[in-house]
Order: structure tokens, then C-alpha cells, then sequence
């Protein structure tokens, strides 16, 4: 049923999504039979300045990956990149420990040019997106910088500071979301929910990639009043992360790091949840909660088990969900 070159199904599929983790869960549905009319609305709490450019990790990964062009040994960056402007940097002092290449520069140029001419993010994104020959709706859920900061015992730093420079080795005290009391949700965001057939939050980081979306004034009552269901695929497998520090987070953001926390982070958002067969003992748990529960083998491997997964879970739950518009 998968492969990008036949028919695809008209369903509206809208997808909520991190970066890596996400990107996966993005690139099985663009390549699924439920591609054909694919919209993602990612991350940008993990956005940063570096070097007076406007980098967007998340998003960055997220056209990457569905371009063809990500760099699929490390799930990020550009393939057959280059480091000759780093290296000059480095050469003249430069703090250079967050890795972009020569060619990701050009994303990061172009970007940072387009919003000092007053172009919205979210229209730069999509244009990005459109460049690179991307044929589904990249969305910003904002168009407002907010940022996820962490304090360890070092004090408050900037996400990519923990993650990357220090690559996640600390114990975080405390969690924020700086910027959020001003943001608001971009049209885009609010029209793409509200047209949706079915909403499937990705197996991305519940925290620091799902959380910033949904505290997004307007977003949650969107996700609320739109008919479609919504349902989540846990990124927590058998009690652990499949990689990152999310079962960490949850715990700090005072959830359990399996199934339960990932639903009960979710709360009154989600309609379904998907576990994998690692967590099979909690769905009739999950299901006292009014959620339909799906198990599966969650863990995407190669682009075919993305897909596979993607057409699974899309069939099953527009099946459960009695959907109109299946295939
Ligand atoms: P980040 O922003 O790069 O950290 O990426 P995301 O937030 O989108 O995704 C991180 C999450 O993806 C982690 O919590 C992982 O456990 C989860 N993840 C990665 N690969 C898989 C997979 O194959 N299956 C499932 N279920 N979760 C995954």
C-alpha cells in the first residue's frame, strides 16, 4: 500500500510534530498511501539564534527529511554537507558547538533575510518547504518566538545549550516556556485544524516538542472544536525513550514516563492513543479513559516500516472513528 508514486487517499491528514522523532512519524505518512494531502504543524520552542541567524531546528529536520534530503545516518542536517563556514567561524573565535553545515547555512541565511524584510515565519516556512520541493503543508503553529529553557544546577540555559552543547548529561530542576504569554496561534494553524479528517500527534518529545505547540493560546480549543479525531502515538516504548531525553522530562513535568504519562499529558485533547506491543498491560488502563487504543509495533526502522506504520495507524483509527473519507 506504501510508495509515494500511487494513488493516495484525499483524507486530511495533520500531523503535530517535533523534530527528529516527529520527522520520522512525518516522512512514513508523506510516503503512505495517506499522504497526498499531508499538512505538519511543528515545532519552533527549540528555535535559536546562532551567529545572528535564525535557526529552527525542528522545522529544519522536518523539510529536510520529507525534501529527501536529510541526512538519514544522523536523522538531522543536510546529507553530503560541508563544514568550511564553521570552521571559519571556529577560526575566528566563534562559539561553535551547535553543528551547521555550509549548506544548512543557506536555510538559515535565507530565513533570517526573509524576517528582516517583515515576512511572516510561518509563510518563510512554507516557502522553505515549497523550495525544496516538499509536496505537503509545512505550518508554524506561531509566528511569536517562544523558547524552551531548562534549569539544571548550572542555572537557566537555552534548550540547545542543554541538548546539544552539553548534550543532555544534566539533571534539569525546572522547565519554562519563555515567550508564550504573548503568542498566539497563526491562521494557518487554526484553518489546517479545523479542516482536518483525522489529527495525529507524532511520537515526538511530549515536553519540549508537543507541549510548546499545545500551549499555544488558541491552539488546544482549536484541537478541541475541530471535528476530526485526535490521536497520539506514544514516543515512550517499554518505559524509555527510543532516543532523547523525554522520559526525563516527563518525569520532571511530573508524569510517569510510559503510555499513561504520554495520555495524561494529553488530556482532554486526545481522542486515541497508539502503544507499542511493549506497553500491550496498560491499554485496558488507557481505555478506562475513554480513549481507543491502539497496539502496534511503533518502532520506524526504515522509510518502509514509517509507511507501514503511517498506513496502519491512519487505517485503523479512520476505521474506529467511522471517518467519511477512507481511502
Ligand atoms: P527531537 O525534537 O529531535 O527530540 O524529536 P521529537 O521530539 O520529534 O522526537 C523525540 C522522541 O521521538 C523521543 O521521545 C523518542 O522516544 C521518539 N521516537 C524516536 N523514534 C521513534 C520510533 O521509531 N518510535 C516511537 N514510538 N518513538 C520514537
Amino acid at each position: 500500500m506504501s510508495g509515494s508514486s500511487q494513488e493516495k487517499s484525499a483524507m486530511k491528514v495533520v500531523l503535530l510534530c517535533g523534530g527528529v522523532g516527529g520527522s520520522k512519524m512525518a516522512e512514513g505518512l508523506y510516503h503512505s498511501f495517506y499522504g497526498g494531502n499531508l499538512s505538519v504543524i511543528g515545532n519552533v520552542a527549540d528555535d535559536q539564534d546562532f551567529h545572528g541567524l535564525w535557526v529552527s531546528p525542528d522545522i529544519d529536520t522536518l523539510t529536510y527529511t520529507l525534501a529527501g534530503l536529510i541526512d538519514s545516518e544522523k536523522g538531522w542536517g543536510l546529507k553530503d554537507e560541508t563544514n568550511n563556514t564553521l570552521n571559519a567561524l571556529n577560526r575566528l573565535g566563534c562559539d561553535t558547538w551547535m553543528y551547521l553545515g555550509d549548506q544548512d547555512f543557506a536555510t538559515h541565511i535565507y530565513r533570517s533575510q526573509q524576517r528582516a524584510l517583515g515576512v511572516r515565519p510561518t509563510k518563510i516556512a512554507s516557502a522553505i518547504a515549497e523550495k525544496l520541493g516538499v509536496n505537503a503543508n509545512i505550518v508554524l503553529p506561531t509566528d511569536q518566538v517562544i523558547q524552551n529553557r531548562v534549569r539544571t544546577a548550572q542555572g537557566w540555559q537555552d534548550f540547545q545549550s542543554y541538548f546539544v552543547k552539553n548534550g543532555c548529561q544534566e539533571e534539569i530542576l525546572e522547565m519554562e516556556l519563555r515567550g508564550i504569554e504573548q503568542a498566539h496561534a497563526t491562521t494557518e494553524a487554526l484553518t489546517t485544524i479545523a479542516k482536518a479528517d483525522l489529527i495525529i500527534i507524532a511520537p515526538s518529545n511530549p515536553i519540549v516538542s508537543i507541549s510548546p505547540i499545545l500551549a499555544i493560546p488558541g491552539i488546544k480549543s482549536a484541537l478541541r472544536r475541530a471535528p476530526a479525531p485526535v490521536i497520539a502515538i506514544s514516543p515512550i516504548v517499554g518505559g524509555k525513550t527510543v532516543r532523547g531525553p523525554a522520559d526525563h522530562m516527563m518525569n520532571v513535568a511530573g508524569f510517569s514516563a510510559d503510555a499513561m504519562g504520554v495520555a495524561q499529558c494529553y488530556q482532554g485533547v486526545i481522542d486515541g492513543i497508539v502503544i507499542d506491543h511493549y506497553d500491550q498491560h496498560l491499554a485496558p488502563q488507557l481505555a478506562k479513559q475513554n480513549l481507543q487504543v491502539m497496539v502496534t509495533d511503533t518502532l520506524m526502522r526504515d522509510r518502509m516500516s514509517k509507511a507501514e506504520l503511517a498506513d496502519r495507524v491512519v487505517q485503523h483509527m479512520a476505521q474506529v472513528f467511522t471517518l467519511a473519507k477512507v481511502g
